[in-house]
């Protein structure tokens, strides 16, 4: 075939791909090919290739380790494996900077029915997105967490409660400072509302991503003042 030929062949098609593009803009979040109809915000391929972890079913495991020692944690789990370079990046990216609630919603979707095969979890009565800072709320628009949150109840509906513990201290310099100061700083960061109305409940904290665990650790700790309260914890990802 001459460059030419090719040419005459290849360009209508490539067209074609970019008028159906207006049609179904919709992208998959991890891989960015173009969704099929039945496709919600992952295409086949990647959900059946996500890096799914089994934490939820390991007493003990790396995520709860975070914690010991520190806050008192029932339970713990993180859905998937983060990788910088990867598939899981691209999906909370899309979640996060582009606003893009389909992808958490179908995480939070992943996380209900990954912990409701899990007996360790089954006490669950009230769940709580990790709140963001009033002014990086107004900023963003939305709370990831909270999406995630709302695809979570739309297959296991616990109580929400998204209004009880609020974000007190911005936290943006923390990946500069040292352990101790990072702890300190967020140790001053939520502020549980009104302790009555969580007490004696289950709770489940929901982040995007944990990593050193410290702002989960402040959150956990704040909720602590409630009495005879019991703190789960689910993330979408760990490093
Ligand atoms: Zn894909």
């Amino acid at each position: 075939m001459t460059p030419s030929r090719h040419r005459t062949i290849d360009g209508p098609v490539e067209w074609l791909g970019d008028l159906v593009g207006l049609f179904l803009p919709r992208r998959c979040a991890a891989c960015d090919r173009p969704l099929i109809r039945s496709e919600t915000s992952l295409c086949l391929g990647c959900l059946n290739d996500l890096p799914r972890l089994r934490l939820h079913q390991e007493p003990g495991n790396r995520v709860e380790r975070l914690f010991w020692g520190k806050v008192p944690v029932e339970a713990a789990a993180a859905l998937l494996q983060f990788n910088r370079s990867g598939k899981v990046q691209r999906m909370l990216h899309r979640l996060k900077y582009t606003g893009d609630r389909t992808v958490g919603l179908e995480l939070g979707r992943m996380m209900a029915e990954t912990l409701q095969g899990s007996e360790r979890f089954s006490t669950l009565d009230t769940i709580l997105a990790v709140p963001l800072h009033p002014s990086r709320l107004r900023q963003r628009g939305f709370n990831q967490s909270q999406v995630l949150v709302d695809g979570f109840r739309e297959v296991w509906p616990l109580r929400s409660m998204h209004q009880s513990l609020m974000r007190v201290t911005r936290t943006t310099t923390q990946t500069h400072k040292g352990r101790w100061d990072r702890w300190t700083n967020v140790k001053e960061a939520f502020d549980l509302v009104s302790p009555e109305v969580l007490a004696g409940a289950h709770v489940l904290v929901v982040d995007d991503v944990v990593t050193t665990g410290a702002t989960l650790e402040g959150c956990i700790r704040a909720l602590t003042s409630a009495p005879g309260l019991r703190v789960s914890v689910c993330t979408a990802a760990t490093a």
